[in-house]
């Protein structure tokens, strides 16, 4: 009788799990570097991430850039499929271009392709709701969440963090199960001030501070117990030295050619003919640098499948940067990033618990691009066929 009593008992318990309703809050540090975390400024999100979740780094994608790497995150594509291929595109056939800057743009949703995690949740009947995220302030109903505010860095922190707990106060029919919620914080101080310094110290506990108080709100409002919070930063953040800069304008005769140098990346659009000449002179001074024509950039980079990408794609080694012309990189900045993917510095931070996931649980890198079929994993949705990141490579943090 015992025994028919537990299993009973059991099944109840599985059932109830299997149906109870999965919440999602997915926070970005921007810019918070994986090794932030070992610097003793983070009390609150080390205890989280020790009773949950934590990654040594999160890999993310090329170019580690802001808005390449959040819609990765989103979508389980890379850049090269999702066609935000950096935070400037300029689009060779329409003379169209891209910014992050251009608030027009940004929210024009022919620049983005895939469909990330709120377009799978609305279309399967989810709620969805954004305190600010790259692509989610799309002109297009269906594309973008039932709740988004556009992006407006002068609205503080705390307001953004009270305006999620809002939502998770509202009335079942209208709580949204899928949340976004994002800080700029240690992306701006370690371009300023660089990765090493005072400054970015302090912002990294002022993040650490932020989570604490989100804890205490969820506490307070009775919901920890009862959503998945994944801390996420979209890249990290190198030093860069002031000597060692590549000078296109050396190299190169301005003519029929267009280049775009952004630092970490540059490429080159034309004519096939100028193409031709100024690969051959840059192959010859291949120094500090890899010059690839698009076809060609290696496959582990997988950024050649978009003609936005330009005719030629050149790379700079780890510390150096390359620019058109030597005063054209002020450096104002101190700290960049956007470089090759695999370097370390350029590895974000993943964090996660609440009831889908394991407890303490350490893991070595994961890539940003499996994000998005964890979500749907989470969210009991169906993913988006065709896309690049896979469920078996993340699963195993999941209970
Ligand atoms: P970057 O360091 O150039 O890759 O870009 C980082 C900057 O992107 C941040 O400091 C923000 O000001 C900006 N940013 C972040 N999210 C958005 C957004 N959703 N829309 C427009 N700009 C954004
Ligand atoms: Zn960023
Ligand atoms: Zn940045």
């Amino acid at each position: 009788m015992k025994i028919v009593k537990l299993i009973l008992l059991s099944f109840f318990v599985l059932t109830l799990n299997t149906f109870a309703d999965a919440y999602v809050l997915l926070i970005s540090f921007d810019g918070f570097r994986w090794d932030y975390l070992n610097r003793g400024l983070t009390p609150n999100l080390e205890r989280f991430a020790k009773n949950g979740i934590r990654a040594i780094s999160l890999e993310p994608s090329f170019p580690s850039g802001t808005f390449p790497n959040h819609y990765s995150i989103v979508t389980g594509l890379y850049p090269q499929n999702h066609g935000i291929i950096g935070n400037h595109i300029y689009n060779k056939f329409s003379n169209a271009s891209f910014s992050l800057k251009d608030t027009s743009a940004v929210s024009d949703p022919r620049w983005y392709f895939g469909e990330a995690i709120w377009e799978t949740a609305k279309r399967q009947g989810l709620l969805t709701a954004s305190f600010f995220w790259p692509g989610s302030e799309m002109k297009l109903d269906y594309r973008r969440p039932n709740y988004f505010i556009p992006f407006n860095p002068k609205i503080p922190y705390k307001v953004r963090i009270d305006s999620v707990i809002g939502w998770l106060k509202l009335p079942y029919e209208k709580k949204p199960k899928f949340i976004t919620l994002y800080f700029e914080e240690t992306d701006t101080k370690g371009h300023d001030f660089g990765p090493n310094s005072p400054q970015i110290d302090s912002a990294i506990a002022l993040c650490d501070h932020l989570f604490g108080y989100l804890i205490e709100k969820l506490t307070s409002i009775n919901f920890l117990d009862s959503i998945n919070i994944i801390v996420v930063s979209d890249h990290g953040m190198a030093e860069i030295d002031k000597n060692k800069i590549i000078v296109l304008m050396d190299l190169l005769q301005i003519g029929k050619i267009k280049i775009n140098s952004y630092g970490y990346l540059a490429s080159i659009t034309g004519d096939k003919d100028s193409v031709e000449k100024a690969f051959k002179v840059l192959e010859s001074n291949e120094n500090h640098f890899k010059v690839y024509k698009r076809e060609e950039v290696p496959e582990f980079y997988h950024f050649s499948n978009n003609p936005w990408i330009g005719d030629i794609v050149i790379i700079p080694d780890y510390e150096w940067t390359v620019a058109y012309d030597s005063s054209e990189y002020t450096f104002k900045v101190k700290g960049n990033h956007g470089y090759d993917n695999h370097w370390m510095d350029m590895h974000g931070i993943f964090i996660a618990g609440g009831p889908a996931f394991k407890k303490a649980y350490t893991t070595g890198t994961i890539r940003n691009i499996d994000i998005y079929p964890l979500l749907c994993k989470i969210l009991n949705i169906v993913p988006r066929g065709n896309i690049d990141g896979k469920l078996e490579l993340i699963e195993f943090i999941l209970k």
